[in-house]
């Protein structure tokens, strides 16, 4: 079955390989070495002054950003599950927030924020994700972080990108706070948390300290002496090495072009068969597409064609299906997951097979001549 959700991806067979070793100390030398070299090569993928790791799934860093880096107010970006949620952190820690909603396939405007702002002076943080994996849409995230900056106010810009690091170039010079995940791009199983933090981050640690397991202050001491708070995830750390290695060897750049590359080949090979992308602007991490008997063709893509896509949440339950493009994801898969896209539609009657989303798919990647 070729696991092709935004998450989990599929994890590959050397990392799983050096996953598999015995369980080594985290308290050792030979750890920390680990550590060491790991945060480094972190620190330059997520172009951030300091990294943390923390295990924890996603929203573990999610919701250490919002206690460690509101002191007063926060404005989170609702336009989806995962900016929803954002905002359900800040109910369950009895922190004051204020939400800018929208529909799932619209990205939030930057005047809208600098509005919020201007009106509520006491905000002091913002959360907003990179890619909105609910709908797979892409924020202007790095335009909101300029334009707050300009403010000169003292607020944080947080950004989930759990579905943006290691998936496209991110400009982080007016991010402070940039999340990431283990199972997304990073292609782990699930249960490790990453943030960077950039120098504003760094400076609001030292003046506030909130938080047990999640104390990023604590936290961050530990990590600059490499090594952690508490017990370290070792085994998905080691793992995190060997990915690292070979994103290094691949390049990071190439990373990013490839992964571009397969998103839009895919984007142009499914509307080419008269499917609608979702979103307005969509993020490379994946393709949604708008379809009202998603549930159906997801059924026979899995029964049929050994192809296991995502669906929709909450009111785009079966209203639309959503395709991974993140981490390092062969041709040949890609290309197979369209072809079936193309059968299984053929087997619902809604459009006769010819072929067509395979062959723009492969004129995208290959043959730009034709
Ligand atoms: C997957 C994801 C998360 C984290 O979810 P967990 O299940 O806690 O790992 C957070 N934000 C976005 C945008 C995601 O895609």
């Amino acid at each position: 079955m070729l696991l092709f959700t935004p998450g989990p991806t599929p994890v590959l067979e050397d990392v799983r390989f050096s996953m598999s070793q015995p369980t080594i100390h985290h308290r050792t030398p030979e750890f920390e070495a680990i550590f060491a070299d790991i945060r480094e090569k972190l620190k330059n993928i997520f172009q951030t002054k300091e990294v943390l790791m923390i295990a924890s799934s996603g929203t573990g860093a999610m919701e250490a950003s919002v206690i460690n880096f509101t002191q007063k107010k926060a404005l989170t970006i609702n336009a989806g599950k995962f900016g929803e949620r954002f905002g359900k952190i800040c109910q369950a820690q009895g922190i004051d927030y204020t939400e800018l909603k929208y529909e799932w396939h619209t990205p939030v405007s930057v005047n809208d924020v600098i509005k919020a702002l201007e009106d509520e002076k006491d905000i002091d943080a913002i959360f907003i994700q990179i890619c909105e994996s609910a709908g797979g849409l892409r924020h202007p995230v790095e335009e909101i972080a300029k334009a707050v900056k300009t403010l000169g106010r003292d607020i944080m810009i947080v950004a989930d990108g759990i579905t943006a690091v290691g998936v496209e170039p991110i400009d982080t010079s007016d991010i402070d706070v940039l999340i990431s995940g283990s199972q997304k791009a990073f292609m782990l199983p699930p249960g490790l948390s990453m943030l960077g933090l950039n120098e504003g981050a760094i400076k609001r640690l030292e003046s506030y300290d909130k938080g047990y397991y999640l104390n990023l202050k604590s936290e961050l001491k530990k990590q600059q002496a490499n090594t952690t708070a508490y017990t370290a995830a070792t085994t998905l750390i080691i793992g995190l090495g060997t990915m690292l290695n070979k994103i290094e060897s691949i390049g990071v750049e190439k990373l990013y072009h490839d992964t571009k590359m397969r998103a839009q080949a895919t984007k142009k090979a499914l509307q080419a068969i008269g499917l609608d992308i979702y979103p307005s602007t969509p993020a490379p991490a994946m393709t949604t597409i708008a379809f009202e008997k998603a549930d159906e063709l997801r059924k026979i893509l899995k029964s049929k064609y050994s192809v296991n896509i995502a669906g929709g949440q909450d009111h785009l339950k079966g209203k639309i299906f959503r395709i991974n493009h993140m981490g390092l994801i062969e041709t040949y898969e890609a290309s197979w997951v369209v072809n079936a896209i193309e059968l299984a539609l053929a087997d619902m009657g809604v459009r006769t097979f010819d072929g067509k989303a395979n062959l723009i798919f492969n004129k995208e990647i290959f043959r730009e001549d034709v």
